[in-house]
């Protein structure tokens, strides 16, 4: 425990990395256009449908970027985020891919 009137230490293992991830998403996502809408909204089956869920975030939402560094930073493979589809995502990690090659 952390004496009184000291700062508490960052952990520096992975998983409060993760957890740090996660709360700083929470403050985005409340702000995100699609919040309190449908789950499946963004987690449509068809590509097609994947296109017209992104061009709802570019069109509407103000945490896009927020959102899609969260995606890339968090591995999403799933679904659309910051206004890109699962392909879209994958291609942007081979293109990073390639670069730290
Ligand atoms: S960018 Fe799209 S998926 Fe991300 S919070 Fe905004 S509306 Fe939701």
């Amino acid at each position: 425990m952390a004496a009184q009137g000291s700062r508490p230490q960052a952990s520096r293992s992975p998983r409060a990395a993760e957890l740090r991830l996660l709360d700083a998403a929470a403050e985005w996502k409340e702000r995100g256009a699609c919040h309190g809408r449908n789950d499946d909204a963004m987690f449509p089956d068809s590509n097609r449908e994947q296109k017209v869920a992104a061009q709802f975030c570019q069109l509407r939402c103000e945490v896009q970027t927020e959102c899609l560094s969260y995606a890339l930073e968090a591995d999403e493979r799933w679904g659309v985020w910051g206004g890109t589809t699962e392909r879209e995502r994958e291609r942007l990690r081979r293109r990073a891919q390639g670069r730290a090659e």
